[in-house]
């Protein structure tokens, strides 16, 4: 009679138990219901094929994904290890043979979706053989607070209790959440189970997060790292992964997609490309991966920040399931968090809008912010997600990101003092609020037409960082706006300063920023520029929160034209304009231009930029009388102004 450890050898050739198998399979042997959270890769499948092959009767392995079932059963077949699935995808053909092998005794492991369970034809099949074990896979699927909530999986316990001998209730998961773990002992009827929960460490994968400027160019260097190995890029929407499976196919990176979106059988087609390695990488959705059992998959990049820790911590841990060094890269921009709220509100079609809608909405929230203090950390992230997991661990794990770097702390007062002073100044001597990029061009002590024109180089902070790279002063920029002394304020994307920037001018404060050195990645934090340092267009900026959708328009600040009265001058802002438009009514109104419309309402309509009526009423001295007396005519020089602009870009 074979044991256990010489099945581990034999059909699995493995040599020893890792850490939690054997008490699971154990328990299971024993007679005993189970619960085993072990994180992705920590080697859940065995605790139920093995003993499968030691049990009398069948065993049933409720699986969610219909699309692995087939390698699952294939690897076993492979191992020599009587195995059949049934699923909607087969032909009756097929079916007959898999019903005929279960019936027969012949096989002794059964996969089946849980959908499976609603079928009365197959639970009388299933029914007519001893069940030994039903294991269920992915077990947080049953729970309504996990990520991946399959109502289907509800019905695994009455199915349990349904059969003539309750057969044993295996339950394996890698979420390790309190609440996920308490609604799987629930929901899933498990009798005094026994749980064994492993470590979540997971200590040959590498965790790095970086905040590059642009993410494709830092992808594709990531990728250049990386050449001929396998690894996953999740993106957070349909869109985004389309986009970058194409620029990785331009750049020479062959690359399968995955996503909800796709034709059943392009989903197949991609992840058997994948999986038999024809295509090393994959560009998918969260859609993608649940189960997914290749162990070589060396690098998991996530393009966009997920919505949570644990969605985040199962997906990465995708990598390295064969114990080798693999690195889980998390590319981070503040838009993501726009994208992630989105998500989160938008996020479920059939919203009931009730109270539990909300309260669901809230915890989402909570846990995002979870998922943001990761992206933000500057100690070792490692320690970040055990203590999220409720694990202890180390200081300082020497394998992640932070712990990588050397990191020091700089104070950045003086330069801080700089740019809020300037942004101040910039303000002050326009009337308006400028973008970030015309900023940075001030303090460099730029010469082009536009700050000439504008006068800027007569401010006293113009030139005031000549000296200093380009690169270094945005980065100050991305600090002061990271710790809340500068925001950007939505609509324009210009650059504000906040009531807290008063405290580093005028009182005192001290603002030190955290500098990265090289990290195991090996890539700058700062993807290179394409383009010159001069930019015309305002950067998009931190905070500005768009993935995607048109591009920002420019700023009041950019740049405008415009000939004698009526005629926009090269080089003239909006605001001149529109100046221009007040003198010359007055003059024929024979009024004073205040009369028409102040300063500040000509500042507050070159800031909003209205394009009809209603808009134009928003701007603030602007009555429905005003409107329709002159709204028309400054709405024109708008138009004009903005084309010009346009086609000055252009024939750039
Ligand atoms: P999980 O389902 O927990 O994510 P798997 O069951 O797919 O993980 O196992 C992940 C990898 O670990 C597989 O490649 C498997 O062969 C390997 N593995 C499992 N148990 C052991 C063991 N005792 N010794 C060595 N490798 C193992
Ligand atoms: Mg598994
Ligand atoms: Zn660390």
């Amino acid at each position: 009679m074979e044991d256990k450890y010489s099945i581990l050898g034999r059909c699995f050739g493995h040599s020893s138990f890792r850490g939690g198998q054997e008490a699971l399979i154990d328990g299971i042997l024993a007679g005993r219901d189970v619960l085993g959270v072990m994180p992705t890769g920590g080697g859940k499948s065995i605790c139920y094929q093995l003993p499968a092959l030691l049990l009398p009767g069948l065993t049933v392995v409720i699986s969610p994904l219909i699309s692995l079932m087939k390698d699952q059963v294939a690897a076993l077949e492979e191992a020599g290890i009587p195995a059949a699935f049934v699923n909607s995808s087969m032909t009756s053909e097929e079916f007959r043979t898999a019903c005929g092998a279960v019936r027969s005794g012949e096989c002794q492991i059964l996969y089946v979706a849980p959908e499976r369970l609603e079928n009365e034809g197959f639970v009388a099949m299933v029914g007519s053989r001893e069940v030994s074990l039903i294991a269920v896979d992915e077990a947080h699927c049953v729970s309504q607070w996990g990520q991946d909530f399959r109502p289907s999986y509800l019905r695994i316990a009455g199915f349990a209790a349904s059969l003539p001998r309750r057969p044993v209730v295996a339950a394996f998961t890698a979420t390790a959440t309190q609440r996920v773990q308490e609604d799987i002992l629930r929901q899933l009827a498990l009798r005094e189970p026994l749980r064994v929960i492993t470590g979540f460490d997971r200590p040959n994968l590498c965790f790095e997060v970086l905040h590059p400027k642009k993410k494709l160019p830092t992808l594709l260097s990531l990728m250049e790292q990386r050449r001929g190995k396998s690894g996953i890029i999740y993106c957070a929407t349909r869109a985004k992964v389309d986009q970058v499976a194409q620029a990785l196919k331009e750049a020479g990176f062959p690359a399968a997609r995955y996503h909800a979106g796709l034709e059943d059988e392009e989903r197949r087609r991609s992840q058997e490309d994948f999986q038999y390695d024809r295509c090393p990488v994959m560009v998918a959705t969260n859609a993608f991966g649940m189960g997914i059992d290749k162990s070589n998959v060396s690098f998991v990049i996530h393009y966009n920040m997920p919505k949570d820790l644990e969605s985040y911590y199962q997906e990465a841990g995708r990598a390295g399931r064969d114990g080798e060094p693999a690195d889980c890269i998390l590319l981070f921009s503040p838009g993501d968090i726009y994208t992630a709220k989105f998500l989160i509100s938008h996020g479920r079609e059939q919203g009931e809008g009730g109270p539990e809608e909300a309260s669901r909405q809230e915890q989402e929230l909570r846990r995002l912010e979870v998922m943001i203090g990761y992206c933000k950390s500057v100690s070792c992230l490692r320690g970040y997600l055990l203590k999220y997991f409720g694990q202890p661990h180390p200081e300082s794990c020497g394998n992640c990101g932070v712990c990588r770097s050397e990191r020091r702390e700089e104070d950045i007062t003086i330069p801080a003092q700089m740019i809020l002073s300037c942004v101040k100044r910039v303000e002050r001597r326009l009337g308006y609020y400028v973008g970030p990029a015309l900023i940075l061009r001030v303090l460099r002590g730029s010469r082009s037409q536009r700050i000439v024109s504008l006068g800027l180089d007569q401010l006293t902070t113009y030139g005031l960082m000549k000296d200093k790279d380009r690169r270094l002063v945005q980065q100050y920029l991305d600090c002061l706006t990271d710790k809340g002394y500068l925001f950007i304020e939505e609509e324009h994307g210009t650059l504000r300063p906040t009531a807290s920037a008063d405290g580093v001018l005028f009182r005192g404060e001290r603002v030190q920023m955290l500098t990265r050195g090289a990290s195991r990645a090996g890539v700058a934090e700062e993807a290179p520029e394409a383009a010159g340092e001069e930019r015309e267009r305002p950067r998009r900026m931190s905070g500005s929160g768009r993935e995607r959708g048109p591009a920002r328009r420019l700023t009041p600040a950019g740049q405008a034209s415009g000939g004698t009265a009526a005629l926009p001058q090269e080089g003239e802002t909006l605001i001149d304009a529109l100046r221009r438009k007040r003198t010359q009514l007055a003059q024929e109104g024979q009024v004073p231009a205040y009369v028409i419309f102040s300063n500040a309402t000509l500042a507050d309509m070159a800031h909003r930029v209205p394009h009809n009526l209603e808009e134009f009423l928003q701007v603030s001295g602007v009555g429905e009388v005003k409107a329709g007396k002159y709204g028309s005519q400054f709405l024109t020089v708008i138009a004009e102004w903005e084309m010009a602009e346009r086609k000055r870009r252009l024939g750039r």
